[in-house]
């Protein structure tokens, strides 16, 4: 992505993996072949690739700095966590990108996840002597309290995963001092606020920036595919309550399309930024 300049703050992403991934009906349950391979074919090869009839599909993780802070916004699955295929990513691409960003893990002064699923809190943490241990040794991690407690409450029913990504990637920050548990009213440097977008995940929660009168949001899984702006009932398989994911959708992006906010979605290809324009019940999708 191209970096996005919001007022006073710059934002830049880190890749860890693109490219084709599932079949567009095999994603989204409501998948209709005719009206969504039209929408497919007028978004273009950037979100589909029609030769294999794939969805296309990036995993990765927004660097937000203010003129005070660093600030990583969803870590994606990380490293040494031992999923099984296809969520077993190489780790070179976001070492390799979070370097070329000109970054230390000493740097990093906050990480922020939209909602505690396996490709979004991954790199907070590294196996250290075979210890989980958190990555960013000076960071505060902002977990929503009420995501964070739902996820521990689900690792004690021995739910598995995701039980084990609270286990590797959440549990470890609280035990290390540098969890900072949060309602959804937080606000940090009158910048950066969340606004809770439920659905996909309980707690599933829009990380939004704004400066100087200028607005972006990193949007999670609010939005997996531009797909989803022309048929924003359309939840994956991946979303908790998918008529919760569809409303928080809605409600979101008619803000967005009054407001003129950039929105972030982190499995969107590059160049990834993008604004929605109401188009009466529907959207469309633009990127910036
Ligand atoms: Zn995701």
């Amino acid at each position: 992505m191209q970096r996005v300049i919001v007022g006073d703050v710059a934002i830049d992403s880190i890749t860890e993996r693109s490219g084709p991934w599932r079949a567009p009906e095999a994603m989204f349950p409501a998948f209709e072949a005719e009206a969504g391979g039209r929408y497919l074919r007028e978004l273009g090869p950037i979100h589909y690739d029609a030769a294999l009839n794939r969805l296309n599909i990036t995993y990765q993780t927004f660097v937000v700095r203010t003129p005070r802070h660093t600030i990583l916004v969803d870590t994606c699955t990380g490293e040494d966590k031992g999923f099984p295929p296809p969520m077993d990513f190489p780790k070179a691409p976001w070492l390799e990108g979070f370097r070329a960003l000109g970054l230390r893990f000493e740097d990093i002064d906050f990480v922020f996840s939209s909602h505690l699923h396996i490709d979004h809190c991954g790199w907070n943490t590294v196996l250290e002597n075979g210890r989980w241990v958190p990555t960013f040794p000076r960071a505060k991690y902002v977990f929503l309290k009420k995501e964070y407690d739902y996820w521990q409450a689900a690792t004690a029913r021995g739910e598995n995963p995701p039980g084990k990504v609270w286990t590797m990637n959440c549990e470890p920050v609280t035990a290390a001092g540098q969890a900072l548990m949060v309602d959804d009213d937080y606000v940090l440097e009158d910048i950066v606020s969340l606004s809770l977008t439920p659905g996909h995940s309980p707690f599933h929660c829009c990380i939004d920036i704004a400066s100087r009168g200028q607005r972006a949001s990193v949007i999670g899984d609010l939005m997996h595919h531009a797909l989803q702006c022309r048929e924003p009932d359309w939840s994956t398989i991946f979303c908790a309550d998918p008529a919760a994911a569809a409303r928080s959708r809605r409600a979101f992006f008619a803000r967005a399309a009054e407001q003129g906010t950039i929105l972030l979605p982190v499995h969107v290809p590059a160049p990834s930024a993008g604004r929605v324009k109401a188009e009466g019940d529907r959207f469309a999708w633009e990127f910036v």
